[in-house]
């Protein structure tokens, strides 16, 4: 469905993307890990921010772009697809939770407005929300906020979302919740790129593993083989330091609310 051949991205002079190679298929969902500063950010952002002097060659169902020649059409063509959920939730401060799902509904997909208010509400109950439909963003936990945001995505019914650490931002008692909610869009077979620290969420809940280091994709596996057969120095060593970290904060918030 999606596939990204040879991603290359530079800032200034600094080459961030060194050749990026990835394939998802329909209804998959994957866990993108990596160091800090690895480039999953730039990734992720680039696939739908293309900038000048990016290269690669991006396949989406019949859509194939070669970025150096892609027009203003196409890169809008290839965003429309795609749905986003960022790490600091991005809602607007002036609007509701509704309102906030339904701008994108209204605006970017032109629908009437009592369309658009009844498939903000669908998305509202999905995630657990609608009793917030009228709250501000300073009204809501950080948790619900980033439920909104996930809500707001879904809304739109793209083709993939894309997340990036979607519960990053988040106090670790407020991550399963966010977590489960991805994993009820994952159950209805929705296409999703996650870059996640979660280890336990990467685990149970991913198709497939990617793990990023140095703007490259080093190794990829479904995750059981991932996590227990890691092949590459650079993974078995990232996953040695994750494992120690995670012993060491005790933060399997969502492996212990799935063993409820
Ligand atoms: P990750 O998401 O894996 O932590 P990022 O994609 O955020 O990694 O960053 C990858 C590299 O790109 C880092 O070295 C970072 O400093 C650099 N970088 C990210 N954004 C910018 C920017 N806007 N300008 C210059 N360098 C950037």
């Amino acid at each position: 469905m999606l596939k990204v051949r040879n991603f290359r991205k530079k800032y200034h002079e600094h080459e961030v993307l060194k050749g990026i190679d990835i394939e998802v298929n329909q209804g998959d969902v994957v866990a993108l890990l990596g160091p800090s500063g690895s480039g999953k950010t730039t990734f992720l952002r680039g696939l739908a921010f293309l900038t000048p002097g990016d290269s690669g060659v991006i396949e989406f169902d019949d859509q194939k772009i070669s970025i150096e020649s892609a027009t203003p059409v196409d890169i809008k063509k290839l965003r429309q697809k795609m749905g986003f959920v960022f790490q600091n939730f991005n809602l607007f401060a002036n609007k509701t939770a509704i309102q906030n799902v339904e701008e994108g509904l209204i605006i970017g997909h032109k629908e009437p407005k009592e369309i658009a208010r009844k498939k903000a509400q669908e998305a509202l109950q999905k995630v657990g929300l609608l009793e917030f439909a009228n709250h501000y963003p300073s009204q809501l936990s950080g948790g619900q906020a980033q439920r909104v945001g996930i809500a707001r995505a879904a809304a739109l019914n793209p083709e993939i979302i894309l997340l990036d650490e979607p519960t990053s931002a988040l106090d670790p008692e407020l991550v399963a919740d966010v977590l489960q909610v991805i994993k009820q869009l994952a159950d209805e077979g929705k296409t999703m790129i996650v870059v996640t620290h979660e280890m336990a969420f990467a685990r149970d809940v991913a198709d497939k593993v990617v793990f990023m280091d140095k703007g490259l994709v080093v190794e990829e596996n479904e995750p059981v083989e991932f996590f227990d057969n890691p092949k590459s120095p650079r993974l078995k060593e990232f996953l040695s330091r994750i494992s120690a970290a995670n012993i060491a904060d005790n933060s399997f918030e969502y492996e212990k609310a799935n063993q409820k």
